[in-house]
């Protein structure tokens, strides 16, 4: 086998250094060429973690090739299906990842679900390197009883009807309650609990699905509570989302001062962030507002409001069993310090009426394939900074690499670390050597299994109809929500 240095000679150094070649050099030279010229690179998952992986190994390799395999039949991943409508400002990365799809070296091939439709091991066998950026699909049960009533829906799931996840186009959540309540006090909570209450009109420009916007147009919902199990100081939510909240038209904060007493000296240690996000909290809980908010809240017909130390305990059923009537919550308090610090019943309960429940307490990466080590402990491929332990050439980026939190450009920092190290690891020759097929003998396993993948120019067809479609009114786009049709349009 070849010193593990040599692959990364620089070849006109290692020429001139060399008598001419034997034959048995120029069968290592043609080796070492093909391999220098083309590392066979893929990724898995088209989101963030996806496309900054491939844009750093595109960037910093001028060879590489890297093949993008996605499950859905679009790329972006929660760019499109997660962020929500009216951010359209997030959606920019967009333009990023396409520039990165148009490289030549680089491929997009959608309709591809690795680990049902294409194994692990197989792109394994195919590629140089393989890179895990699937993310983190599987939302966190409840896990009590009642979870399973009509009117009870992951926040993941409502998220995803809105944006036109073709999954859960069927949603139809019945908004004809009054209240709703939110578990979980993150951005994803603040999400939801804002579209609901947002006024339709002010959605109508958005992307949001027409179905959505017609339901929600016809939402009797006046009131969410957005729940937690710890205290103000704990909330996991940003600034950025709160004061979106807090000026909220047509709606008024419903905030107990009471839930605030004693916060303005613990905050005076918590990291600056932390501080500024809790100063606008205290700020809008116990400070009498100027006049003309006054008058704005006033003449609110919507509310939202935050409650602490309240874990769910039980879904409570409408009279006849058929729906979701109410949640009762277990008053908590909390043990323990700093990180370790823990909600714990403390025997009494609350019946808190409504007519929806999104349940916003966390997601988790999936195991996609025996192959790969997974710790459902965690819910992420063990990993040490994008290596997947103890299988070489596999590596890990994204949330299913450091679990689902963080913003996009949390994500973009720790996939351009993956991308850093695989870079690494091949110059160092830890990864095989000799030419990979790459998508050459993907796309024959796939044919013969029926799987047709749908590529980055399919996909701008469809762009180009989802914005044409959006034109008449004046929305980004009208998303495409059935794969059928999808694939019709596509001459599928
Ligand atoms: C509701 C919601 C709203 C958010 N809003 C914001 C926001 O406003 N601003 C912000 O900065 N961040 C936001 N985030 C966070 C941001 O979306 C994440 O940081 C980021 O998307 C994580 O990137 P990822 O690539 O790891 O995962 P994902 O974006 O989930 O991408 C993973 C991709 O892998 C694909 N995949 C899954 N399984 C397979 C398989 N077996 N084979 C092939 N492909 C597969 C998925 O379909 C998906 O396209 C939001 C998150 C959520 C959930």
């Amino acid at each position: 086998m070849a010193p593990r240095c040599w692959r990364w000679w620089p070849w006109s150094a290692w020429l001139r250094t060399r008598p001419p070649p034997s034959e048995s050099t120029q069968s290592f030279r043609q080796q070492f060429s093909t391999q220098e010229q083309t590392p066979q690179i893929c990724v898995v998952g088209s989101g963030p973690a996806g496309f900054y992986t491939a844009q750093h190994l595109l960037k910093h390799h001028s060879r590489a090739h890297v093949d993008i395999y996605e499950k859905q039949l679009v790329p972006f991943g929660l760019v499109r299906y997660g962020v929500a409508p009216d951010h359209p400002e997030v959606k920019n990365v967009i333009n990023t990842f396409t520039r990165t799809a148009h490289s030549d070296r680089c491929a997009f091939h959608g309709s591809v679900a690795v680990g049902r439709d294409v194994t692990v091991q197989e792109l394994r066998d195919a590629y140089h390197a393989v890179v895990l950026s699937y993310g983190a699909d599987d939302h966190q049960a409840l896990e009590i009883p009642g979870e399973e009533l009509p009117g009870v829906f992951s926040a993941r799931a409502f998220v995803g009807w809105y944006n036109g996840l073709p999954e859960n186009r069927a949603l139809a959540p019945d908004l004809s309650c009054d209240t709703a309540v939110v578990l979980g006090q993150g951005n994803v909570a603040l999400d939801v609990a804002r579209i609901l209450l947002t006024p339709p009109e002010h959605l109508e420009k958005t992307d949001i699905t027409e179905a959505a916007l017609g339901a929600l147009r016809q939402s009797q919902v006046k009131t969410v509570w957005i729940v937690g199990r710890r205290g103000a100081l704990q909330v996991a939510f940003t600034i950025k989302e709160l004061r979106e909240m807090i000026q909220l038209p047509g709606t008024r904060p419903i905030l107990d001062p009471a839930d605030f007493l004693g916060l303005q000296d613990r905050i005076k240690e918590v990291p600056r962030p932390r501080k500024r996000l809790m100063e606008l909290l205290l700020r809008a809980a116990t400070e009498k507002p100027e006049v003309a908010e006054v008058a704005r809240r006033a003449s609110a017909s919507r509310a939202w409001g935050l409650r602490f130390f309240r874990s769910p305990q039980q879904v409570l059923p409408s009279p006849d069993g058929r729906r979701v009537a109410g949640v009762r919550l277990a008053v908590t308090r909390l043990e323990g310090v700093g990180e370790a610090t823990r909600a714990v019943p403390t025997g009494d309960v609350e019946d808190l009426p409504c007519g929806l429940v999104l349940s916003s307490i966390g997601y988790k990466s999936r195991p996609i394939d025996p192959s790969v080590p997974f710790d459902p402990k965690l819910g992420v491929i063990p990993n040490v900074e994008g290596r997947v332990v103890d299988v070489p050439g596999l590596y890990c980026s994204g949330w299913v690499k450091r679990g689902p939190t963080g913003v996009i450009t949390t994500t973009m920092t720790d996939s351009f670390v993956t991308g850093q190290i695989l870079l690494q690891d091949l110059k160092a020759g830890l990864l095989p050597s000799g030419p990979r097929p790459g998508y050459a003998a993907v796309k024959a396993l796939l044919g013969s299994r029926g799987v047709w993948p749908v590529s980055f120019s399919d996909w701008e067809k469809l762009d180009a109809e989802e914005v044409s479609r959006g034109q008449g009114a004046g929305k980004p786009r009208e998303k495409l929500l059935d794969p059928q049709e999808m694939l019709r349009l596509l001459g599928r």
